[in-house]
Formats: structure tokens, sequence, C-alpha cells
């Protein structure tokens, strides 16, 4: 049998890239701040914003300092309850605490999306919402929007890896007041590391800029669509002028000049994406013990793996199961069995009264996690599910014939 893929590798950088960063090593102008004008940061700023359909967007460091400048750029008071999803990456209720808030854990059912009766039942007393679309899964975002509207909570999308979701046709990260996407290498456009925040809002993305680190008056470098003047914008930064403090989370340019030409790449890998997906997800869904949960009507997915839940499987099984795999060359991740797992929400032990969520640890010890970068071919994908399908029957021969 030949050997699967390596899932880690990453696709090579358009090769547009080396061209600007040429010119950037040339120079040595590396801070976004410098140049009066057109900062690779910059552009990107505006071209990822035209994109996505904001108006504004703010790139940072990584997704995680997007979501954390979110909750500051919400002006939230000191141990404010802040809810999200007990099926994340360790990263949100990371950025919770940060803000000095305290993160409320909901529900998660067997199908990665939030539990829409635990999570209005936990409303009441929270200031803000995060919804991690997590592994691009989106939640109902009608009815999560309905009931937060209703009681006036902002919402934040956690888009880290939902890059060209579509929800109704309209991009992920555009229906709540702040989308906030991640550039880390496995997500869907890579820059190593990097982060981007959108909102509609001149004031939440005025106090975001400043916070990043826009000191002094750099915060003028920042404009409206298509470069325009926004008088709104203008008169908040004014407003907030001297009066936030600076957590300098910036992006640099190097950073920008290798995402840049990824933007064009979007689309196809969203459509290949899609396509690899949707072939190992029929292929599995056609075997017993196999279920990978179908898409919600409104949502049109961008995925760069896949999740399934092993049925009428016990512990021993679903380990046996993940080892026969691994022992073939596909590495499946059970999200609750292995050790220390950062999306295990026991394994957040830093959250104060950390509560226990039956329903999403039992999803957890069932789900499996299987890399699928969007550049497999055929063949390369048939490998992969005749391998997860091969290692189920090893799975239950083998505990059949040892009882
Ligand atoms: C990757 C990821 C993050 C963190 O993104 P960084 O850019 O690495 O900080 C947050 N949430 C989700 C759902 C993610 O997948």
């Amino acid at each position: 049998m030949p050997l699967p893929p390596d899932v880690h590798d990453a696709e090579p950088i358009p090769p547009a890239a080396r061209a600007a960063i040429d010119e950037l090593l040339q120079s040595g102008d590396l801070f976004r701040y410098t140049a009066p004008q057109d900062a690779p940061v910059t552009l990107l700023e505006g071209e990822f914003a035209a994109m996505i359909g904001s108006k504004y967007a703010l790139a940072v460091s990584s997704c995680s300092a997007a979501l954390f400048l979110s909750l500051k750029a919400l002006d939230l008071p000191r141990d404010a309850r802040v809810l999200i999803p007990g099926f994340t990456f360790a990263a949100v209720p990371s950025s919770v605490l940060h803000a000095e808030c305290l993160p409320v854990l909901c529900e998660v059912g067997d199908d990665y999306r939030i539990d829409l009766t635990d999570f209005e039942a936990k409303l009441d007393d929270v200031r803000a919402v995060i919804i991690s679309h997590m592994r691009g899964h989106t939640s109902d975002m009608d009815a999560i929007m309905a009931l937060c509207d209703a009681r006036g909570i902002p919402v934040i999308e956690d888009a880290a890896h939902s890059l060209g979701t579509t929800w109704h046709g309209r991009n992920i990260g555009t229906i709540g007041r702040i989308g906030c996407f991640s550039f880390q290498s496995y997500k869907m456009i890579n820059s190593g590391e990097g982060g981007i925040l959108i909102t509609d809002d001149a004031d939440l993305v005025a106090r975001a800029v400043i916070m990043s680190g826009a000191y002094e008056h750099n915060w003028a470098k920042h404009k409206g669509p298509r470069g325009e003047n926004v008088p709104d914008l203008q008169r908040a930064f004014e407003r907030w002028q001297n009066r936030l403090p600076l957590y300098n989370l910036r992006m640099n340019n190097l950073s920008a000049a290798v995402i840049r030409p990824q933007l064009p790449e979007l689309a196809r890998r969203v459509r290949d994406g899609l396509a690899n997906h949707d072939h190992v997800a029929a292929r599995l869904n056609a075997a017993a013990h196999f279920d990978v949960p179908p898409p919600l009507p409104a949502e049109r997915r961008a995925p760069d793996s896949i999740q399934f839940n092993l049925l009428g499987l016990s512990d021993a099984q679903t380990r046996a199961f993940a080892d026969a795999a691994g022992a073939r060359g596909v590495k499946v991740q059970v999200f609750g069995l292995s050790t220390d797992n950062a999306r295990a929400f026991w394994n957040w032990q830093f959250i104060p009264d950390l509560p226990d969520l039956p329903r999403t640890r039992a999803m957890l010890m069932r789900a499996c996690d299987v890399r699928l970068p969007v550049r497999l071919s055929r063949a390369e994908l048939d490998l992969i599910a005749d391998i997860l399908l091969d290692a189920m029957a090893e799975t239950l021969g083998e505990l059949h014939a040892f009882g």
C-alpha cells in the first residue's frame, strides 16, 4: 500500500510574495507605521475588509489577540461574564481571562454546534458572547443573533478556522458585531502567525486600533473602506486618544506580504477543501460506525479537516481505532481521549470553578479529527478513507476475536 500524505505539510506560499518580501528586506521597512501610506499591513486590511464585506479590518499578531482586543473594545467591566462554547480552542477562554472577564461555558452537541437550549438558559447575566465556529462548523447564527439581539448582548465571532464559510451566502465573521480570523499555519491562509479583526463599528475599531499599539497619532493611518476618511472614525480616534492602554499586538509588514498574495487563492482553496471533505465524508457515512454530521441548511462550509463521530464503540475500541489508523499513517485525534488536548474543556484548569458539561464531554469522547489539507488529490483522499475503514475493521475484528 502507498504511504498516505503528510497532512501537516502546508501549501507553498504563492511566488508573488517573494518580490514584496525582497523589497521589505532591502528597505528594512518592517514596521507597519513607518511608511506614510500603503504599508503592506494597511493594504492587507483594506483588501481583507473588501473581500469579506466589512467596513473596517485591523490586522494583529494572532486571532487570540483579535479576540482579546474585541473584548477590550467592547469596554466590558471587570469580571463581566462572557459566554463561550464548551468545545473550542483553549485560546478562547484564555482571551476572556486576559480581558479580566469570566468565561461561562455552554454545551455543544454531537454536531459540534452550540446547544441552543443551554445557550439560552445561560444568557441572562452574560455581557458578551463569543461564538467559535469550531473547525469551521457554524452554529445556528439566526437563532443566536435573535437571542442576543433581543437582550442587547454583543456577539463576537471566533472565525479563526472558518475563513470562506458562508451563512445564507454571507461571510462568516460579518454576522456578529466583531469577527476574528487566524493566519496561523493550520488555517486557510498561512503566515505562521497572524490574525485580523473585522467590524462595521467605527467606535469599536478605533478602540481596538489604539489598544493594538497605534500610539500617538498612528491611528491616522487607519481609514475607512477604500481608503476614505470617515468622519465617525476620525471622531472616535480623537475621543479615545490617550485614554486607552497600549497592548502592542500589531502585525508586521513581512506577515502581511506573505498573506496578501494568498487572498486571491481563497476561493479555490474553499472549493477544493469542500469537495475533498465531502468526498471523504460520503465514504465514511456509507460505512457502519461512522457519522459525519451534515452542514446546517444555511451553511456553506470551507473545511481543511474532517470531524466524525464513532458510533457504538467503547472507550477501548475508540482508542484502538485511533491507534490502528495511526499505525497505517493517518493521525486521528479523538478530542477527548488524547492527553492534555487543548480543545477538551476539562483541561482548561486555569478557569475558576470549571463546570462539567456532560453533553459536550460525551461528544468529545467519540469525536475524531483528521486533517485534510486542500491540496490533497482524489487518490490521496481515497487512501485516507481506505485507512480509516480498515482501521475500523481491524478494531472490531480484533476486539471480537479477543473478547
Ligand atoms: C486557531 C484557533 C484560534 C487561535 O488562533 P491563533 O491565531 O493561533 O491565536 C482560536 N479559535 C479557534 C476556533 C481556532 O481554530
